[in-house]
Formats: C-alpha cells, structure tokens, sequence
C-alpha cells in the first residue's frame, strides 16, 4: 500500500469530514462524506488496487447508511472491534441500513475484488470482521428484532446483538438459545453454531434456526429455509459467513419462565482438583434445564478462584436438591445464587470498557474431563506466574447431542464440554510475553482436545481448519464451489472453493 497516498487520501477525507456543524451532521446520518481522491485498497488476494474516486463517490451516494473513510470522525469507532489488540484499518466501511445497502457494498465488493470483511457485533478473537485495505461491510447499522408471539417466532436482523433478541423475545415470556455476553453478534455467533446457558436444553442457536434471508456473492437477495435452497440453509448452520451475508434470522422460540436460578459457587482455587472432579462427574449427569460453567480465574494465589455458574430454567421447586449436590464440590467462599431474571443473568458476563484490555484466546471441544485432563489444567494454572488468566469450560451436552452430525454443517455433536483458555493485558503493554506463555500452555492442553469451535478461531492453519469439518467438509466445498467460487467472503473459517 502507498503509505503516502494513503495519508493524503485521510487528510482529504478528513477535511470533508470536518466541515461545519450541518455538513457533519449530515455525514453522520446519510448522506456520506465527500470523496475527495482515487483510493488505494487490496483484493482478496492480497495484490494492491487503486479504487477510482467516482466509482467510490457513487457507492457512498447509494447508500441509506454512510461509506466511511479513514478520517471520517466515525471511521475510528467503526474499525475496531472487541479485541483491542486487533488494529485494523479498512480502505472502507460500508454502514449498511438494510438489505439494498448490502446488495449495493457486495457489487462493490466483487467488482472490484476487494477483501472483504463482514462485522456484526464485531466478537471474533481474531478480528476477522475487520481487515486492511479491504472493504468492511459493517452490519451494525442494522440491528431490529420483531417477535411474533403467537407464531413463537423471531425475526432478527443481521447487525443485531444477543442482548436485542434476548430482551424482546423475553418481553414475550419466549426465548431461545444465546451466548453468555449480551453484546455478541447474533450473526457470527449464530452462524459458527451457539453455545450459551440454554443450549442444552434448546441445543445450540443454529438448531432453533427456521430460515436465512441472505444477500450471496452475486449480490442477490436469497432465502434459505427447508424448502427454499436447502443446501445454503445446511450450509449455514454451522459453515460461518462463507456463503453470503445474512441480513435476517428467523428464530423458533421457546416459552420460559424468565425468572431462573442463577450466580455462581466459589471455592478457592487451592480446591481445585477436587472440584474439577466433580464438575466431571455432575456435569454429565446434570439434568437438560442445568448449566454449569466452571471458571478458574485470577492474578495471583490470593485473589484466584475456581467457580461454578449456575443457571437453572426448570421448575424452581426442583432446585434444592440441585444446589445442594454443586455446593458439596468444596469449601464454598462465595454464593451468589438464587432466583433471578434471565435477561439481567445474560448481561452480567459483560464487559463495560471493551476498549482498554487485549486479549488471546485458545478453545477446543472435550467430550469428557478426564483425570489426565484435570492434572493438566490444575498444573498449567499454578503455573501461571501472576497473570490475569481464565480456564474456563462452558457447559454443552444435553439437546447438542441429540442432533445428527450430518443433520447441520456444525459437525461436533458429541461435545460436552468447550474448554477456553484466556489471556488479557492493559493494551498498552507488550503483548507478547503473555501470548508466549498461553500457546505454550495449551501445548500441554492440546492433546486432550477434539477439534475446535470455528467461532473461537485464532491462527489455526487452513488444515486444521478444513479437518475440523469432519464429514461435512466435501458437502460444504460443493456449496462453497456454488454460491462462492471466488471466495469472496474468506474472513472467516474459510471453506476454499475448488473452482
Ligand atoms: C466476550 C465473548 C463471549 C463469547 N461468548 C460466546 C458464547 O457464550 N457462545 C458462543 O457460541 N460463542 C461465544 N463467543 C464466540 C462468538 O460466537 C464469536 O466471537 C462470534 O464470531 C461472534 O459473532 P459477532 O457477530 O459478534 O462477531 P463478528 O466479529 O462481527 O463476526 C464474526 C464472523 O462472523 C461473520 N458474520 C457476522 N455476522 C454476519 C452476518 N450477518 N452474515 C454473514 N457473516 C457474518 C463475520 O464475517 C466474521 O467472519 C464469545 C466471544 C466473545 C469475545
């Protein structure tokens, strides 16, 4: 990339952008700043273009949402996503409003064969909805969730986060499988599959999917449902954002009471054998309405804790017995649970300053703790010399496994547990002693584990990315070959076309 036409093409956009206060107010609401000269960008494959100034002027004037460039004062906000140490900066970003701004940025996209990132809620470790020198097409601009009650059905559009679903469909007494932070995308987190505190009961987000709309690589709007290109509605549960851009979900939801039972056990960490040995028994046994997550977590000896978090959706008076069964794992120090709203129990994992701290991230899929596991873990945790670290295992199981292999693209139904291993720092410091230390960690993990979850990816290689299909990899190439021959969406756990 010329580094010098890059700065002159900020300085100019900047100036556009810094136009008295009606002109900026306009930017920020449509329409998009001036383009003031020719753009340098790159193509998926990696060659530099230059992006022609009237070429970029037209798509910004088509569009509802605003085309941002670097030095538009809301380009900063909009390249970054959660992981802080991920520092990208778009050629630019498409905000898009609705389904004819997708359509208009994927022409754009496939025209003139830019990279292409696609955001929604901007969660993926390894920062693949964003990109240099590419295109982001930004979804966030794009957040809407209608509940049709009667119908137990929810139509969520494709920018639109955990949190929005979970608090309308709640509003209705009706719910259905999220992730554990309300602020995720419900587009990539749906896409690669859905683990959350009701998957074992509802199984995972993909399972209660009951049709796409999507705008595919040719820029046309498609729906994927049981009877309408079936092929794109296997692919999508569970093949990520190879195949299109998802501008609407429709989700089967599920009637709940939205009171549960949650919070979390704590004992200390110095207890953590003997509690991980009993989080390997009970887990498994745990009826479909229980969640456990466990957590190992801290800086030093003494603020490190080893938890369990509970959330239970079955009938209250059948708890008892339960919570007494979780706090008989130890010497219980901390014990927050009890009767609590569902909606607020989503919210509390989340993060206020996303901003400030980077972080890395190793995840796999265990369909057992076994003692050799737990050794593993317990010695790699006392030997994390200090730093802010988190072993965590979310809960799968239950409604996950009753699903065939083959039946959705999403290939690993035998999980019971996604271990994680999380590292964080202020980002203002060397991150990589500390992404040193967990890769070397989970060197030591890595053996136990059965293929990973392709929402979690970090810097897996393409083979291990293509094994990690299992059976469904030749189904997915074939659909890949169809919709997406020349890859134009690769930011993601990319199935390669073989045209
Ligand atoms: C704090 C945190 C908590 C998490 N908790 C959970 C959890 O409880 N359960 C769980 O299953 N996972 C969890 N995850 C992992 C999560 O599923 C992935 O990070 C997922 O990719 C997040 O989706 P997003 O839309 O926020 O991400 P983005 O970074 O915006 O996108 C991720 C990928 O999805 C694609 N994509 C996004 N939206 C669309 C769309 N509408 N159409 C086509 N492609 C699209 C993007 O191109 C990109 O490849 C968590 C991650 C974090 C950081």
């Amino acid at each position: 990339m010329n580094r010098r036409r890059f700065l002159r093409n900020s300085l100019a956009t900047a100036v556009a952008a810094s136009l008295p206060a009606r002109d900026g107010l306009a930017a920020l609401l449509g329409p998009s700043a001036k383009v003031a000269a020719d753009i340098d960008a790159i193509t998926g494959d990696g060659a530099e273009i230059t992006l022609g100034r009237a070429a970029v002027q037209e798509l910004a004037d088509s569009l509802r949402g605003n085309l941002l460039l670097p030095g538009h004062e809301a380009y900063e906000s909009a390249r970054h996503v959660i992981n802080a140490s991920i520092d990208k900066h778009p050629a630019l970003i498409a905000q898009c409003r609705g389904v004819a701004d997708v359509q208009k940025a994927v022409d754009f996209a496939r025209e003139s064969s830019l990279l292409t990132a696609v955001k929604c809620g901007g969660h993926s470790h390894s920062g693949k909805s964003t990109c240099n020198g590419g295109l982001m097409i930004d979804l966030s601009t794009h957040r809407h969730v209608h509940v049709d009650p009667k119908a137990k059905i929810a139509r969520v559009s494709g920018g639109s986060l955990l949190g929005d679903m979970d608090h309308e469909s709640m509003s209705f007494g009706l719910v259905t499988t999220a992730g554990t932070v309300s602020h995720t995308g419900v587009g990539g987190l749906t896409l690669g599959g859905g683990f959350g505190r009701l998957a074992r009961r509802y199984g995972l987000t993909i399972d209660n999917v009951r049709g796409f709309e999507l705008v595919t690589p040719d820029g046309q709007f498609r729906r994927a449902n049981a009877s309408e290109n079936p092929d794109l509605y296997w692919a999508l549960r569970g093949g990520g954002g190879n195949f299109g851009i998802v501008t609407s979900f429709e989700f089967q939801l599920h009637e709940m009471d939205r009171t549960v039972i949650g919070g979390i056990v704590g004992f200390p960490i110095n207890e953590a054998r003997q509690v991980l040995e009993f989080y390997a028994d009970y887990s498994l046994e745990a009826p479909d309405e229980l969640g456990l997550e466990m957590l190992m977590v801290g800086s030093s000896p003494a603020n490190s804790l080893i938890t369990l978090a509970v959330c239970y959706c079955g009938p209250h008076r059948d708890m008892d017995p339960i919570l007494t069964k979780i706090r008989s794992a130890g010497t219980v120090v901390v014990d927050t649970v009890g009767a609590m709203d569902y909606v607020a129990l989503q919210k509390s994992g989340d993060v206020n300053d996303v901003r400030a701290i980077g972080s890395y991230t190793k995840s796999g899929f265990l369909s057992e703790l076994s003692p050799d596991f737990i050794d593993t873990i317990v010695r790699s945790f006392e030997a994390r010399e200090g730093r802010t670290t988190v072993f965590a295992t979310q809960h799968a199981g239950g409604a996950i496994n009753r699903v065939a292999p083959n039946a959705t693209a999403f290939p690993h139904r035998n999980v019971n547990y996604i271990p994680l291993l999380i590292i964080d720092w202020p980002i203002d410091s060397d991150p990589q002693e500390h992404i040193a230390w967990l890769k070397q960690t989970w060197k030591a993990i890595e053996p136990h584990i059965q293929g990973f979850y392709t929402n979690d990816l970090i810097d897996e290689t393409q083979k291990q990315v293509d094994e990690n299909y299992l059976g469904n990899y030749d189904r997915l190439v074939e659909i890949k070959n169809r919709w997406d021959p020349t890859n134009l969406f690769r930011l993601n756990a990319n199935v390669r076309p073989t045209v």
